[in-house]
């Protein structure tokens, strides 16, 4: 396998995923890409698409695939991408965005599709706890506050609760991820590629899982 690594993460709202795929990409030395990330930006930036992302999004229900492929595939373009590879978080999440997704990557496919397994029940409770800060994205819980509630501890920005995570929402984004992305699960394990890792246990016990994973294949 060549230097780079080219890493996607699925996994239930949560489940963890966007905490330790950012840290997946600083042990690679890989650029970090999440589509919900871009999104939040976009919303943030006040652009015209940000703004019809936003409702969207605050329903819980998907942006269409169409736009996130053009996204992505942008994206993935870049320089950085190119040159080290990425971890991918939050994206495909239908079967067609996976079928563009190899399209994008035919010339340099993905090693490795690790998929994160945390039982519905586990996450639902997660999520509804979650508490974000709103300038650099650090994850809080309401179990688990910044020092000062509730501003962030690395940079005093204003911690909230997402807009998209109330329980109604949540549910709906859970039901769209087991009609929609669970399927993913199965493509990928046809293809080769999947990796199944318990994403239960210590955020590091997990993490350590996820590295075992990633390094089985750069050795193979
Ligand atoms: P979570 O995994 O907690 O739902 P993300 O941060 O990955 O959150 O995404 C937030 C929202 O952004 C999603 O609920 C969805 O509306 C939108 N989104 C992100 N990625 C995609 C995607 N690949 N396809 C469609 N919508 C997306």
């Amino acid at each position: 396998m060549t230097a780079g690594v080219r890493l996607v993460v699925l996994g239930r709202q949560g489940a963890g995923k966007g905490t330790q795929a950012v840290r997946l990409g600083k042990q690679f030395d890989v650029p970090h890409i999440s589509t919900g990330d871009m999104l939040r930006a976009a919303v943030a930036a006040g652009t015209e698409f940000g703004l019809r992302a936003k409702s969207v999004m605050d329903a819980g229900q998907l942006v269409s695939d169409e736009i996130m492929v053009g996204v992505v595939d942008e994206r993935l373009h870049e320089v950085d991408a190119v040159e080290r590879g990425y971890v991918l978080d939050g994206f495909p999440r239908t079967e067609a965005q996976a079928l563009a997704l190899e399209k994008i990557t035919s010339e340099h496919p993905i090693h490795v599709v690790l998929n994160l397994e945390v039982p519905e029940s586990v996450v639902l409770e997660r999520i509804t706890k979650r508490r974000v800060c709103t300038t650099c994205g650090r994850i809080y819980s309401v179990d688990a506050p910044p020092a000062d509630p509730w501003r962030c501890d690395l940079d005093g920005g204003e911690v909230v609760q997402r807009a998209d995570d109330t329980e109604e929402a949540v549910r709906k984004r859970l039901d769209l991820y087991a009609a929609e992305t669970l399927p993913l699960v199965g493509f990928y394990r046809d293809r080769g590629v999947l990796c199944e890792v318990d994403g239960l246990g210590s955020p590091d016990d997990v993490f350590a899982r996820l590295l075992a994973a990633v390094e089985a294949v750069r050795q193979s």
